[in-house]
Protein backbone atom coordinates (compact mmCIF):
# COMPACT_ATOMS: atom_id res chain seq x y z
CA UNK A 1 0.00 0.00 0.00
CA UNK A 2 1.02 3.44 -1.23
CA UNK A 3 2.18 6.28 1.76
CA UNK A 4 0.00 9.05 1.37
CA UNK A 5 2.40 11.96 1.36
CA UNK A 6 1.88 14.26 4.14
CA UNK A 7 -0.80 17.00 4.31
CA UNK A 8 -0.28 20.68 4.62
CA UNK A 9 -2.01 20.01 8.08
CA UNK A 10 0.31 16.94 9.05
CA UNK A 11 3.70 18.99 8.25
CA UNK A 12 2.11 21.89 10.69
CA UNK A 13 1.41 19.32 13.13
CA UNK A 14 4.98 17.81 12.88
CA UNK A 15 6.73 21.73 13.13
CA UNK A 16 4.64 22.26 16.37
CA UNK A 17 5.71 18.95 18.04
CA UNK A 18 9.37 19.42 17.24
CA UNK A 19 9.29 22.76 18.90
CA UNK A 20 7.42 21.69 21.69
CA UNK A 21 10.35 18.74 22.09
CA UNK A 22 12.73 21.20 22.07
CA UNK A 23 11.00 23.18 25.34
CA UNK A 24 11.96 20.56 27.87
CA UNK A 25 12.13 21.10 31.10
CA UNK A 26 8.97 23.42 30.46
CA UNK A 27 6.78 25.30 33.66
CA UNK A 28 4.68 28.03 34.62
CA UNK A 29 4.81 30.49 37.29
CA UNK A 30 7.35 32.90 38.70
CA UNK A 31 10.72 32.22 40.96
CA UNK A 32 11.85 34.49 43.33
CA UNK A 33 14.82 34.91 45.53
CA UNK A 34 13.46 36.16 49.06
CA UNK A 35 15.44 36.34 52.42
CA UNK A 36 13.64 34.80 55.35
CA UNK A 37 13.75 33.59 58.83
CA UNK A 38 13.86 29.61 58.58
CA UNK A 39 11.34 29.60 61.48
CA UNK A 40 13.89 27.80 64.45
CA UNK A 41 14.84 30.79 66.42
CA UNK A 42 15.71 28.56 68.89
CA UNK A 43 18.25 26.32 67.09
CA UNK A 44 19.51 28.61 64.37
CA UNK A 45 22.01 31.25 65.10
CA UNK A 46 21.49 33.31 61.91
CA UNK A 47 18.18 33.78 62.84
CA UNK A 48 18.76 34.72 66.71
CA UNK A 49 21.33 37.31 65.37
CA UNK A 50 18.62 38.55 63.34
CA UNK A 51 19.91 37.19 59.85
CA UNK A 52 17.73 35.86 57.51
CA UNK A 53 17.94 32.87 55.17
CA UNK A 54 18.14 33.50 50.86
CA UNK A 55 15.86 31.04 49.63
CA UNK A 56 14.18 30.35 46.19
CA UNK A 57 10.55 30.38 45.85
CA UNK A 58 8.36 29.46 42.85
CA UNK A 59 5.07 30.50 42.80
CA UNK A 60 2.23 29.18 40.18
CA UNK A 61 -1.42 28.89 40.01
CA UNK A 62 -3.09 26.16 40.54
CA UNK A 63 -7.03 25.52 40.17
CA UNK A 64 -7.58 29.79 40.35
CA UNK A 65 -5.39 29.69 43.61
CA UNK A 66 -1.48 30.69 44.47
CA UNK A 67 0.41 28.81 45.39
CA UNK A 68 3.90 28.46 46.84
CA UNK A 69 6.93 25.57 46.85
CA UNK A 70 10.51 26.00 48.09
CA UNK A 71 12.85 25.47 45.27
CA UNK A 72 16.27 23.87 46.68
CA UNK A 73 18.92 26.16 45.44
CA UNK A 74 20.71 23.50 42.70
CA UNK A 75 17.25 23.40 41.02
CA UNK A 76 16.26 27.23 40.82
CA UNK A 77 19.05 27.21 37.52
CA UNK A 78 16.53 24.44 35.89
CA UNK A 79 13.53 26.05 37.16
CA UNK A 80 14.66 29.21 35.49
CA UNK A 81 15.31 27.54 32.43
CA UNK A 82 11.91 25.70 32.87
CA UNK A 83 10.11 29.29 32.82
CA UNK A 84 11.41 30.35 29.99
CA UNK A 85 10.51 27.41 27.90
CA UNK A 86 7.15 28.15 29.35
CA UNK A 87 6.92 31.16 28.08
CA UNK A 88 8.55 30.28 24.36
CA UNK A 89 5.70 27.64 24.55
CA UNK A 90 3.01 29.92 25.70
CA UNK A 91 3.58 32.51 22.91
CA UNK A 92 4.01 29.52 20.32
CA UNK A 93 0.89 28.63 21.63
CA UNK A 94 -0.83 31.89 20.92
CA UNK A 95 0.58 32.06 17.13
CA UNK A 96 -0.91 28.67 16.88
CA UNK A 97 -4.27 29.85 17.28
CA UNK A 98 -3.77 32.52 14.51
CA UNK A 99 -2.49 30.02 12.32
CA UNK A 100 -5.28 27.92 12.61
CA UNK A 101 -7.68 30.90 12.00
CA UNK A 102 -5.69 31.80 8.80
CA UNK A 103 -5.25 28.11 7.25
CA UNK A 104 -9.52 27.90 7.89
CA UNK A 105 -9.54 30.72 5.65
CA UNK A 106 -6.73 30.15 3.01
CA UNK A 107 -8.07 26.27 2.50
CA UNK A 108 -11.56 27.64 2.13
CA UNK A 109 -10.33 30.11 -0.64
CA UNK A 110 -8.83 27.51 -2.09
CA UNK A 111 -12.18 25.07 -1.85
CA UNK A 112 -13.39 28.41 -3.71
CA UNK A 113 -10.86 28.12 -6.95
CA UNK A 114 -11.66 24.66 -7.56
CA UNK A 115 -15.28 24.64 -7.66
ZN1 LIG B 1 17.36 30.36 60.74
Amino acid sequence: MDKQPPTQEQDERESFLTAARDLWPVAKGSLARVARPCGRPKECPACRNGQRHPMWIFTFRQGGRLRCRYVPAELAPILRRALGNGRRLEKRLTEEGEALIERYRRDRASRRTDE
